[in-house]
């Protein structure tokens, strides 16, 4: 009925042969029925995990032990790794994160009462086709996320599947039953007990869904408890004629309004962050926020460090938030000085930044705003095009052609380059070695 990886085939049919049960499950069983693909293929088996292994090494396939004490081996079966689990159920949870202790099973069914959501929870192969205990099918077919089970019993065993279920909501464009989402919403604290990492990986999956909007509306105070600074941005009024949405309004439109890319969106989710903390008020009432993006960029290095984000991520999105505010010069030196400063990946996003910025802003002062953008794209698209010199490393000299042409070693050397480097980027001399080492030597004399 559905179409299987041959990988993931092989993998049933050498279970069942051995005589035992086996199943895909989980994602993959959802996203069949959904008719999108599967990005991996996870089985259920009655087989215990050492028979599991046995098993697959008799067959001649490798086996890698991923988690044997929670019942998963890893098949290799042409270079694609199968997870393979056996039936469990699980118990204790006194943490609140993970089970104290599983117990493997023999029945499909009591697996299946251990996994999140009914959406998730349901099993199949080619033989028996699809069996489906908690009416997995039906809330697909309605777009509902539903926990198997008491939900309040199931996120104080595991918070994380709060966060999990607003992720599924979000990339699926599901909503969350009542009795389901009401209780993410009391039980929203217990997050404090899960890792940031997994936390992370949650949020990032989440901003990138398609409903991320409806899911930051309805649950920001959930992701305020991942995230205790997003509380001082809600309901912020910024009284200034510029917007027409409080921060975290502004805040949620602005992420929907970025294209889906995880530096993009966490960008758009802390731009503003610093807003609260820089207010004043001027002698007609409006609001101001000076030097916001310099705060928001310093609280948002701090979150995505204790949520344990890549430092080359933490870096990309703070400079993007530094610079969310800048004001667009759409002229060749004004582009290649900013380029300078922030490269040409950063400088791209940033435009992207603007103009998500801008369009959760107030309409009436929109269009101009745009076309500066669209100018400063245009500009950008000659100066890359033209393959025109913005940084150290384009410039036709460097420190060695200094030396040799009578400069001694030194700190010296850096600045020398510095020098004709801005002289290159504000187009006061071309680009050329013999020019370069012309005007080397004359601010050496000027130095001496
Ligand atoms: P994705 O497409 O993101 O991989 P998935 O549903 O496969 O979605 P996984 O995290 O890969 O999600 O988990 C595989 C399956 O394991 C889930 O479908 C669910 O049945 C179960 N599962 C995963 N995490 C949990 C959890 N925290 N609590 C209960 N069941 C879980
Ligand atoms: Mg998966």
């Amino acid at each position: 009925m559905f179409n299987i990886s041959a990988e993931a085939k092989t993998a049933i049919y050498i279970l069942e042969a051995a005589g035992y049960k086996a199943y895909l499950a989980g994602g993959c069983v959802r996203d069949l029925i959904m008719g999108s693909e599967p990005h991996d293929w996870d089985i259920a088996t009655s087989a215990e995990p050492f028979t599991t292994r046995e098993i697959f090494e008799k067959a001649g396939y490798r086996t890698v032990c991923t988690g044997i004490s929670h019942g998963t081996v890893t098949a290799v079966i042409n270079k694609v790794n199968l997870e393979i689990t056996t039936f469990r159920q699980e118990t204790g949870y006194s943490d609140h994160r993970r089970p104290d202790s599983v117990m493997f099973v023999k029945s499909p069914e009591e697996d299946v009462k251990r996994r999140d959501f009914t959406i998730n929870g349901i099993l199949y192969n080619p033989s028996e086709g699809i069996l489906d205990y908690n009416g997995g099918i039906e809330d697909i077919k309605n777009g509902i996320i539903r926990c198997i089970g008491d939900p309040d019993k199931r996120f104080s065993e595991d918070a994380l599947r709060i966060m999990r279920a607003m992720r599924f909501a979000s990339a699926l464009g599901f909503t969350i039953e009542k009795e389901t989402s009401d209780s993410m919403i009391r039980n929203r604290n217990l997050l404090n007990e899960i890792s940031m990492e997994r936390k992370a990986a949650e949020l990032t999956k989440l901003l990138l869904g398609k409903d991320v909007k409806f899911i930051l509306y309805e649950y920001s105070s959930v992701l305020t408890s991942v995230i205790p600074e997003i509380r001082h941005m809600i309901g912020f009024e910024q009284n200034n004629p510029h917007h027409c949405y409080d921060v975290w309004i502004h805040t949620i439109e602005a992420v929907a309004a970025v294209p889906a890319d995880p530096v993009l969106r966490l960008t758009m989710l802390l731009h503003d962050i610093g807003k609260p903390d820089s207010c004043t008020m001027d002698s007609y009432g409006i609001n101001h926020f000076f030097r916001h993006p310099g705060r928001s960029a310093s609280m948002a290095r701090n979150i995505l460090s204790y949520l344990r984000y890549p430092g080359d991520v933490i870096d990309k999105v703070c400079t993007l938030i530094t610079y969310h505010d800048y004001r667009f010069y759409p002229d060749r030196k004004n582009v290649k000085k900013l380029l300078n400063r922030i490269g040409e990946e950063c400088f791209r996003l940033l435009l992207e930044v603007r103009r998500a910025d801008i369009s959760a802003q107030n309409p009436d002062y929109s269009k101009e705003k745009f076309e500066l953008i669209e100018e400063t794209r245009r500009v950008l698209e000659e100066v890359i095009e033209e393959n025109q010199c913005f940084s150290l490393k384009d410039l036709k000299i460097s420190g060695k052609d200094l030396l040799e042409s009578g400069f001694s070693q030194g700190k010296h050397l850096g600045y020398v380059l510095d020098i004709l480097l801005n002289m290159v980027i504000n187009e006061e001399i071309p680009n050329e070695r013999d020019i370069l080492l012309e005007n080397a030597q004359k601010i050496k004399k000027r130095a001496d």
